[in-house]
């Protein structure tokens, strides 16, 4: 075969973290659906590595989906269907 299938593994775009860029993008416990553009689509928290977020955001971030949780406005954990 010409072409050899090639891991693009070494393609790294710069991820930065959407709360330091976007100034007017806040994280509340109160606004689920910024929130849930951090979760899976099963509910769990998406990785640090996976979204680009810096410590402090992704720690306030987790902090807030928890928070989220438990007053229900965020699933622990939702079928796929019923998502
Ligand atoms: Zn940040």
């Amino acid at each position: 075969m010409a072409r050899p299938k090639r891991k693009r593994r070494l393609f790294r775009r710069r991820k930065v973290c959407r709360f330091c860029a976007d100034t007017s993008l806040s994280i509340d416990y109160k606004d689920p659906r910024t929130l849930r553009f951090f979760t899976t689509e099963r509910g769990k928290i998406i990785p640090r590595r996976v979204s680009g977020n810096c410590a402090k955001h992704q720690r306030e971030l987790t902090r807030a989906i928890k928070r989220a949780r438990t007053i229900a406005l965020m699933p622990y954990a939702a079928t796929l269907r019923h998502y």
